[in-house]
């Protein structure tokens, strides 16, 4: 399991580093207390008589610092010039010092490259002001704990005391505020709570209940980790599958085919056909006496007669489910309905499905106004791949107007179930990776259902994918569309594991974990 890196930051005597200590010893992580550091810096200066306000002498102090820290997960010694410090640094003079010497730049560089160094392998809980937003603004676990002022002042009263220092709160308490002041209001590194770090008043919590209480957020978390799910139905539908099928059957009787357009909305797999001798045709001009293989979107009634009348030997790949909307509409014509396809005119499935009606068809691309009705007896016919909330849409616009609606669910099964899984696994997901063809309209419309439930990505090829794209991305969902084929689902899936340093990989697609939702 990778370890990580915790940053707990807050104001002092938050409670930060008793916590940070008990969590590291559970989890075996080493314990770094960045402040310590902050207040070595501030010994050196003070024991060399620079002034906080001496700036170009301090900026030579630092240069020459010989400052070591050693740290395991419930102890921390820090030395100066082979000097260990470790007590003398917890002086109350030296808190207000610390914060002081801190505002510097050349301080801060320095500590800030030292403590990236011991902290970068991870297995590591640093303790500061600014571990979540300047020393590791990655850090997969980040926790913010703040305290009443009061409360915070009175523990390192107690604290004193229990060293057997003199003390007096009325003096911590002010103390307290002051620095609290100088490092939140400071130009450099203030302390902030990361926008990501889960923020904890500890007033409410005992120490014991204040680690366990970080435990279950670092359980949480671990749990969580890579989890890479696959959403059910991905990839080519029976369609699609059928289609390239009899292309490629056809392709090696006959050594070069045709296709009318694109086999499929994939360019990756459209390159790979043309290898393979299936060639797509921009229109039926240049056909003539040609193997043409109609892909699954169906072509238009006039597309069909042109590559007839050309001699072409023609096998029609059609969609099943395509060609029942071209019945469909018929017999709504027969019946006397003037029909309202649902779908992207543009997609040559629509095109296809508007030339088999009769001169009232109307289309209606979702989102858009309703065009001027002929009257109140409609029938609704809805592309294969449109999602089912368009058509609820849609048919909600008709009904007051309508007094014979009539409507055809034409939108196919494998395109329904697809939906309602990809969006069942977006909303249990921190990142969707969505692949198939930019140019696909199933795939666009996945990434768009998706989109609202979590961040979504719309990919062709693995390529596109790095690695901050992943970065605090926990729960990791793939969907793909109905033209996309297996071993880019694979490939896609692959990469994934890899960024996040994975060093088994899928072979097939049932290695690939899929997600498990009783809606899909
Ligand atoms: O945590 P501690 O009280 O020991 O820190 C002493 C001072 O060091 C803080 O008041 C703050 O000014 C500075 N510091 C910082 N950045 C950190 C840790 C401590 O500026 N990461």
């Amino acid at each position: 399991m990778n370890k990580l890196i915790i940053a707990i930051d807050g104001p002092a005597a938050s409670g930060k580093s008793t916590a940070a200590k008990l969590l590291a010893q559970k989890l075996g992580y080493v314990y770094l207390d960045t402040g310590a550091m902050y207040r070595a810096c501030a010994l050196a200066a003070k024991r060399t008589g620079i002034s906080m306000d001496d700036e170009g002498a301090l900026v030579e102090l630092m240069k020459d610092i010989q400052l070591e820290i050693s740290f395991t997960a419930s102890e921390n010694q820090i030395f100066l010039a082979c000097e260990d410090v470790s007590a003398e640094i917890r002086k109350p003079e030296i808190s207000m010092l610390a914060s002081s010497i801190s505002r510097l730049k050349i301080v801060r560089e320095r500590m800030v490259e030292l403590q990236r160094r011991m902290g970068k392998e991870g297995g590591v809980i640093l303790d500061g002001r600014d571990i979540g937003t300047v020393v590791f603004p990655d850090a997969e676990l980040k926790f913010f704990l703040e305290a009443p002022v009061e409360l915070r002042a009175q523990r390192r009263y107690q604290e004193l005391l229990s060293k057997g220092q003199s003390a007096i709160y009325d003096e911590v308490i002010s103390e307290m505020k002051q620095r609290d002041l100088q490092d939140s209001s400071r130009a450099l590194a203030p302390l902030v709570a990361a926008e990501d770090a889960i923020i904890i008043d500890t007033a409410d919590y005992g120490i014991d209940a204040l680690a366990e209480e970080l435990y279950r957020h670092y359980t949480q978390r671990i749990e969580g980790q890579k989890s890479i799910r696959l959403a059910p139905y991905s990839g080519f539908c029976f369609g699609v599958r059928r289609a390239l099928q009899l292309a490629l059957d056809a392709a090696k009787e006959y050594g070069k085919i045709y296709t009318l357009g694109e086999l499929i909305h994939n360019p990756q797999v459209v390159e790979e056909m043309a290898n393979k001798g299936v060639i797509a045709a921009k229109d039926t001009a240049a056909l003539q006496e040609a193997i043409v293989v109609i892909r699954s979107h169906g072509i238009s009634k006039e597309q069909l007669e042109q590559l007839s009348a050309g001699n072409n030997t023609i096998i029609d790949a059609t969609c099943p489910y395509v060609k029942r909307t071209h019945e469909l509409i018929q017999k709504a014509n027969e019946e006397g309905y003037p029909v309202i396809i649902l779908g992207d005119p543009r997609h040559p499935e629509v095109i296809g499905i508007k030339s088999y009606g009769d001169e009232n068809t109307t289309l209606y691309e979702p989102g858009q106004e309703l065009p001027a009705l002929l009257g109140k007896k409609y029938c609704v016919i809805s592309q294969t791949t449109q999602k089912l909330e368009n058509l609820e849409a849609l048919v909600n616009m008709l009904l007051p107007l309508c007094n014979d609606l009539k409507i055809y669910n034409s939108i196919c099964l494998a395109t329904r179930q697809r939906q309602n899984a990809s969006e069942a696994l977006a909303q249990e997901s921190d990142l969707m990776i969505i692949v198939g063809g930019k140019n696909s309209s199933n795939t666009k419309m996945l990434a768009n259902l998706c989109r609202k439930y979590c961040e979504c990505l719309h990919i062709e090829t693995e390529d596109e994918l790095e690695e901050s794209l992943f970065k605090n991305k926990w729960r990791i969902g793939i969907a793909a569309g109905a033209s996309t084929p297996e071993n880019r689902i694979i490939a896609v899936y692959n990469k994934i594991l890899k960024i996040n340093g994975s060093t088994r990989f899928a072979s097939k697609l049932d290695d690939i974990p899929l997600f498990k939702e009783e809606s899909c």
